[in-house]
């Protein structure tokens, strides 16, 4: 077989953007050697992405590329440092204490930047050991790739790299490595720690790589600055409401997990809502639920008006730096929820009332609990009209997620009405409604049984979910195991921020 160098010699040159920045920007430095790595999963997506060829994992030397034991040509490792606000309260200064960026390129489908996790510590790492479990590689993973399938901005994942390199945590797991892949990963945080140091010098600067590398439109504006934030806002409210609609909670939105993109970032004790509670928490440290379900579309606003003080600098005025935020977080958070919501419910068209109904859905979710995704799946596959005696028959899979069966006609009634407002062709509808309700969602459980595996050393669990949640919207009858309520054994489960 070739050496992978010959493999990358066909990728296209690093550009690495990042590291043009001024050197107080990071720290250059190479990843630490990780003993003996394994392939444990790979994305034939993101290999297809970057322009890899598909038969690349099987080198023998990729699992040491990934690993971060060799590295890939014309890559200059980096750590970038930044700050940010934790459950609310400034922590100072934090930075990639275990990540390193490779570098960035650029193919005909984007600007890429490859990001080693959990591959050793940095001058960032403050007194933590700069790994990463393989549980929570996994985890992260298949989180990035699942998000990618239910159509949701995220960062994404090329492979989990694992090593039997002991790792203490609660108690003794095993070292991995992520290697993540996204335009660019930098955060609020990233802006947020120049402003706190009142250098406005390397705030403008950031701004400045943030818009030629990314969004070279907002130079166009009045105000690049301004539109820039504005950028920002608009596609952060675009994010949480697509968050909402697939039940998704991150879980640790602090500000340094905020993507300046857009992008779901730092997958960490996320969750997926089953039993529908809207103050669910889906992180065990979160002790007073900041993160929960309800409160992410109210949290990232709040995260928004750091970044927007942290744009003072550039702003000048505080009235300008929120109203950024103002006029354009909350409509588009809105918008797009309103939309999705519509797209689940198989709204063909939007009437005034719709946002009372769409809380009223809620309200009725809320009170008799059924497994959100299932749910909605169900509702899919359901008929506009029903006639009296046949519908107990025709709505039994959804009633029967239900203990009050009387309170589900009653919504089914409502929904039924609604339906009628915007009469719609049912196999027309049920293909949209189908498109919009993932079967197949990463419920922690599922995650939990490929981790179980792995770390018994077989990692086919990893590879079968991956390729089940590629495809969330379409029916697989040999994923069939995958769409089902949470089995007893899962109830206990708990998800921290231990990682
Ligand atoms: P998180 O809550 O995972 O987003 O992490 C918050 C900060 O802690 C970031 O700056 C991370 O890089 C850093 N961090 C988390 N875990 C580790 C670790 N095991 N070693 C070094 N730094 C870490
Ligand atoms: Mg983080």
């Amino acid at each position: 077989m070739n050496a992978p160098e010959n493999f990358l010699a066909d990728l296209p040159a690093f550009d690495n953007s990042f590291a043009a920045l001024p050197e107080d920007f990071y720290t250059r430095l190479p990843p630490q050697p990780l003993p003996d790595p394994y392939v444990v999963g790979v994305s034939d997506e993101v290999l297809d992405l970057l322009g890899l060829p598909a038969d690349l994992p099987k080198h023998p030397q990729f699992a040491d590329l990934f690993a971060g034991n060799r590295l890939l040509p014309g890559s200059e490792p980096l750590a970038a440092v930044y700050s940010g606000h934790q459950f609310g309260v400034w922590a100072g200064q934090l930075g990639d204490g275990r990540a390193h960026l490779l570098g960035g390129l650029r193919n005909g489908r984007g600007h890429w930047e490859i990001q080693l996790k959990g591959a050793g510590r940095t001058p960032y790492s403050r007194g933590a050991d700069g790994r990463a479990v393989l549980r929570s590689s996994i985890r992260e993973f298949l989180c990035s790739e699942a998000m990618a399938g239910l159509g949701v901005p995220t960062t994404r994942a090329l492979c989990v790299i694992g090593s039997d390199h002991p790792v203490r945590r609660e108690e003794i797991e095993t070292a991995a490595v992520v290697t993540r892949v996204a335009p660019g990963f930098v955060r609020f945080g990233s802006f947020e720690h120049w402003a706190s140091r009142d250098r406005d010098a390397e705030v403008r600067r950031l701004a400045d790589y943030v818009i030629d590398t990314f969004r070279p439109e907002c130079r166009d504006a009045a105000n690049p600055y301004d539109a820039l934030l504005r950028d920002v806002a608009r596609r952060t409210g675009e994010l949480i409401a697509h968050w909402m609609a697939v039940g998704f909670m991150h879980g640790v939105m602090n500000t340094d997990n905020m993507s300046i993109l857009g992008l779901t970032l730092d997958y960490g004790p996320f969750g997926f809502m089953e039993a529908f509670d809207a103050g669910h928490i889906c992180n065990h440290s979160d002790t007073y639920g900041r993160y929960s379900y309800r409160n992410q579309p109210h949290v990232a606003q709040w995260n928004l008006y750091c970044l927007a003080d942290a744009f003072l600098p550039l702003l000048k005025r505080p009235e300008i730096a929120r109203a950024a935020v103002d006029e354009t977080y909350g409509e588009a958070f809105e918008t797009t929820f309103e939309r999705l919501m519509r797209a689940k419910l198989g709204l063909r068209e939007g009437l005034p009332d719709d946002e009372q109904f769409i809380g009223e859905t809620f309200g009725f979710l809320q009170q008799h609990r059924p497994d959100f995704t299932l749910f909605f799946r169900m509702l899919s596959k359901l008929p506009a009209a029903v006639h009296g005696p046949e519908r107990a028959k025709t709505d039994a899979p959804l009633r029967d997620q239900f203990v009050d069966r009387a309170a589900c006609d009653a919504w089914l009634d409502n929904w039924r009405a609604r339906l009628a407002q915007t009469p719609w062709e049912d196999e027309s509808r049920q293909t949209a409604m189908l498109n919009a309700n993932p079967k197949y969602v990463l419920r922690n459980w599922l995650a939990e049984q490929a981790i179980r595996q792995a770390k018994a050393g077989d990692f086919s669990e990893v590879a079968r979910l991956l390729a089940c949640l590629r495809r969330p919207y379409d029916e697989q009858p040999e994923y069939e195991d995958y769409a089902t309520l949470p089995p007893d054994w899962a109830s206990g489960l708990e998800v921290s921020c231990s990682s």
